[in-house]
């Protein structure tokens, strides 16, 4: 298994000129920056069912409630062949361990949300459609964090999606010799932190799911995929400071009375500004990191919140 998350992109994104027009829309941080520390596969639906560049651009249509793939310009309906392809690479990318897909926006084939429909004679738009690849990889993998690379453009969202991909990641290497109930127990009881910082009422939702399904006989591998599954919904949303400061708090609460009053003052003072936006992450994150060090603290708990995602990807100065 690959030591970095297998991410799959829109290949528009990381600079192939496949859009219909030509042109490029690479989003730099990832194919530049952040592409060395996951393994990206880019794919573009619309190459692989035999379309060429400059092609005519495609469009959602909706016709008797059934959303179509076509072209505007010259009416050819290319949905069959896209749902045939979508299902096939949708089960193949699951299969092969992708832990997220990043999709181009505003694509009747990519598109995650907002995506423009038309009525049939294109006298009439709604904003509300997905891409019709995008809808049928996200529900063959409700699993699997997907996001659009124009929301990557916001530091927050970037963190928030990188750790989504990271938790899932720790969750196919510790299940890739099969799920049982010890491992899935294990799981939770080493992301607990993680979750409490980011959707704190599905830690607690998560902790009780997998009692009661082990009481009902479920199969671990059905649990641990429910669990993820779950978790990934509730993930959707970006975490708040407050959820963050909060399990600071908690993680200061374990060394806090081995610290003097000044050094305790420090670290509150950090978290508050924070909580404030005064100060980034980054900031009480340094110090409460020395004292896990200093006082051998850091256990997989800890580190999952203290580092969701690699330290090199520095992404927590920038929130
Ligand atoms: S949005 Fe999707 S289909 Fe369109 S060029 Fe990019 S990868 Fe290809």
């Amino acid at each position: 298994m690959s030591k970095k998350p297998v991410v799959a992109v829109s290949a528009c994104l990381v600079g192939q000129k496949v859009q219909h027009n030509g042109e490029v829309a690479e989003f730099q941080p990832l194919s530049k920056g952040w592409s060395k520390h996951l393994d990206l596969i880019p794919i573009c639906p619309e190459i692989e069912i035999g379309m060429e560049v400059p092609r005519p651009a495609t469009r959602l249509v909706k016709e008797n409630d059934k959303l179509k793939l076509v072209t505007q310009e010259n009416s050819v309906d290319y949905t069959d062949r896209m749902l045939e392809y979508s299902q096939i690479q949708s089960d193949y990318l699951a299969s092969a361990g992708v832990c997220g897909f990043i999709f181009k926006n505003d694509s009747a084939t990519c598109g995650l949300e907002k995506v423009e429909v038309h009525n049939t004679d294109f006298s009439g738009v709604e904003n509300n459609g997905r891409g019709l690849f995008a809808t049928v990889f996200t529900a063959f993998n409700p699993h699997i964090p997907t996001i659009e690379g124009e929301k990557l453009m916001d530091a927050e969202q970037a963190e928030h999606f990188l750790a989504r991909i990271h938790f899932f990641h720790e969750w196919q290497n510790a299940g890739k010799s099969g799920w049982d109930a010890n491992k899935i127990m294990q799981f939770h009881n080493e992301n607990k932190l993680f979750l409490l910082s980011r959707a704190p009422q599905m830690k607690r939702i998560l902790g009780r799911m997998i009692a009661t399904r082990f009481d009902e006989g479920a199969h671990p591998e059905v649990i641990a995929l429910e669990y993820m599954t779950k978790a990934q919904k509730a993930l959707t949303l970006v975490t708040k400071k407050g959820r963050i400061a909060h399990t600071m708090e908690r993680v200061f609460g374990k060394f806090s009375n081995q610290l003097n009053k000044q050094e305790k003052q420090e670290v509150v003072e950090l978290i508050h500004g924070f909580r404030q936006g005064l100060v980034p992450r980054s900031a009480p994150l340094l110090l409460i990191n020395k004292y896990l060090g200093k006082y051998n603290l850091n256990d997989k708990n800890i580190n999952r919140f203290v580092n969701p995602v690699p330290p090199e990807m520095d992404l927590l100065r920038q929130v």
